[in-house]
């Protein structure tokens, strides 16, 4: 098997100037933090309150913990209480703002109704919203009441909402009027389970077998202390976004906010006096753990776009909000990418000095671009639902190689794990995975078990739980390599990978070479089966407007990847399309245009982006 180097060297290494620091980052020596760091040191900064005290006396042990009192409560009981915590930008632009006493109060309001309503600890709150205020208020007071916390994108039609909603056993849902007439109505009769619906806009006259969230707000009686959780305690569910098939719900504790605010400190370098978006919405994880808890964590006001994205509103929250940190997606920068650096340069981005981006493979030469439009690179991370918070990352101190994710969190552990033909892991006598040491050669990312926010299982589904771990080893299912410095990059999802003529081919890396076609506004690539290659590299792609899909075109682009790439490795087929299948989140959906492609069952197809 032979591995492929391209992409390592051709970019050139992004050195940080320590007198381009506009504040003092929060990991300036990568070796000694991590050598010094541990979790209970993260935990100790964080309860600003001995646990009894934070749980009202109730709990004595020193392993209570609350999200909602680490993230709002206990910024509301000191100076940051009129502190804006979330900054809602309507679509008019204009700005409405919760403070963290504010926050405090109506999330103790929400976690007052659910009581009355006789949900407790461990039932599950789903909700079904756009960006409203209601939904933070329904997260933070649904883990306040102990419950569990379970977003659904709004988007959703009816069939995964019900699937979801079915696996994790939702007790009560709380959404609009009109997404529950569209989407809950067909459904409601699936649902045995579901004993309330709460509409956060009925205006006093709910549907009928609903409820009126607003009237039961103003009636609820005072919350008291909040409840008393343990660490280990069930907060938060998350589906994955389902790129490799069913959706499967990945349980979070209330330990995870250890790692919230512990990678919000490093990954993110947040520090008091920022303005931070991230522009995930919680329906996924990333919204909910940097969209909502690490910031508030911080107590860092957060800006929520309640608007789709759009190039222009985006530049201008930028620059109106003073936006200083943001957290984005390579899927947005690239749309930003083609409207050109100019359309950036129109408008005063000076507050900003850090961008980070998650989710999909960040091409480089975004990296690189981001230094032109907004005069400072992004930073790539790395993370998935079950990991519960970035795992790998760029740091604001160190040198970025554009096209790596970075190096490990403190008190992350990380390694890679050889993999055989068949991509199992291969193990040594003893049982134990056999580790990858070499520079640059492919393996399946393994991270060791003990972070805070590391899954605690897949609802209703232990074995398929179990076996995510090998020999004390937690395997994402990500093949990566790592260069002698520690960086590690992506080179696909283990199912995505293309095996041809011997040689093991990212997507990803083949994807990068198109994209730097002028023609080319976005590729997706897949293997399809061969009986002399084992797999063919075909890929599809879409054209930038005013460029016609010709075959003179497309030998071109055939001849360009070649020679960037070599022929073993450029596609042998190319074909032209109006779409890239993607999920919601923006992740290409390889999967899919391999069964689209060789005429098989589409599988489970809720996440994947199409119009309302
Ligand atoms: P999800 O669980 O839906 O958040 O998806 C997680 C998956 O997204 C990971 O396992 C990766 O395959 C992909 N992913 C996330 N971040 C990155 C990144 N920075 N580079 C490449 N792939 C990424």
């Amino acid at each position: 098997m032979t591995s492929m180097t391209q992409s390592f060297t051709r970019w050139p290494v992004i050195e940080k100037d320590p007198r381009d620091f506009r504040v003092r980052p929060n990991l300036l020596d990568y070796a000694d933090t991590c050598a010094a760091f541990t979790w209970d040191d993260a935990r100790r900064a964080l309860t600003g309150a001995p646990p009894a005290e934070a749980t009202g006396g109730v709990v004595s042990s020193g392993t209570a913990m609350n999200i909602a009192y680490e993230a709002v409560d206990r910024h509301a009981e000191g100076p940051n209480a009129g502190k804006d915590a979330l900054r809602f930008i309507g679509a008019d632009g204009a700005a409405h703002s919760l403070t963290f006493a504010r926050l405090a109060e109506e999330t103790s309001r929400f976690a007052s109704v659910l009581r009355e309503l006789g949900i407790g600890s461990g039932d599950r709150v789903f909700s079904l919203l756009g960006r409203v205020p209601e939904l933070y208020v329904a997260v933070l007071g649904t883990v306040k009441n102990a419950s569990v916390f379970c977003p659904l994108f709004a988007a959703f039609g009816p069939d995964p909402i019900a699937q979801r909603m079915t696996l994790g056993d939702g007790k009560v849902l709380v959404t609009t009027r009109a997404l529950y007439r569209r989407k809950i109505v067909p459904i409601r009769g699936e649902l045995p389970e579901l004993r309330h619906v709460l509409i956060v806009d009925a205006e006093g006259s709910p549907e009928e077998g609903t409820l009126d969230l607003a009237a039961l707000m103003a009636a609820a009686p005072d919350y008291g202390p909040i409840a008393a959780t343990d660490r280990e305690d069930m907060a938060l569910l998350h589906f994955t976004s389902g790129t490799t098939g069913t959706p499967k719900g990945a349980i979070h504790v209330h330990d995870a906010v250890t790692a919230h605010y512990a990678t919000g400190l490093f990954a993110l370098d947040l520090h008091p006096d920022d303005v931070f978006w991230c522009t995930a919405d919680p329906g996924w994880v990333t919204g909910t753990s940097y969209g909502v808890i690490a910031p508030l964590v911080h107590g860092v006001t957060t800006i929520v776009d309640t608007e789709e994205m759009e190039v222009e509103r985006w530049y201008r929250i930028l620059e109106e909000q003073r936006v200083t940190v943001w957290y984005t997606a390579p899927t947005a920068l690239r749309m930003l990418m083609r409207g050109g650096v100019s359309r950036a340069r129109s408008h005063d981005l000076g507050a900003l000095r850090f961008v980070a981006s998650v989710g999909e493979p960040l091409n480089p030469e975004v990296v690189i671009w981001g230094q032109e439009a907004f005069g400072i690179p992004v930073h790539d991370n790395w993370w998935q639902t079950e990991t519960g918070g970035i795992m790998i990352a760029n740091y604001a101190a160190m040198q970025i190689k554009p096209g790596s994710m970075g190096q490990p969190l403190p008190g992350v552990f990380a390694a890679i794990v050889a993999r055989d033909s068949e991509g199992r892991p291969i193990l040594d006598d003893e049982g134990l995975p056999v580790l990858v040491t070499e520079e640059f050669e492919v393996g399946e990312l393994a991270l060791r078990p003990g972070w805070p926010s590391m899954f605690r299982g897949y609802l209703h589904e232990q074995e398929r739980y179990e076996r995510s771990f090998v020999g004390g080893w937690y395997l994402t299912g990500d093949l990566v390599r790592r260069d002698r410095d520690g960086y590690y990059f992506f080179v696909g999802r283990g199912d995505d990978i293309i095996k041809s003529s011997g040689h093991l081919i990212g997507p990803f890396e083949v994807e990068t070479a198109l994209l730097e076609h002028a023609a080319v506004a976005e590729a997706a690539v897949i293997g399809i089966p061969d009986e002399v290659a084992g797999e063919i590299v075909t890929a599809y792609v879409v054209l930038h407007p005013g460029w016609e899909a010709t075959d003179a075109l497309r030998l071109d682009i055939i001849g360009f990847a070649r020679r960037r790439l070599g022929p073993a490795v450029a596609p042998r087929e190319l074909e032209f399309t109006d779409e890239v299948p993607k999920t919601r989140s923006g992740k290409i959906l390889r999967r899919l245009l391999k069964a689209r492609a060789l005429g098989l069952p589409e599988g489970d197809t809720s996440t994947v982006e199409r119009p309302q």
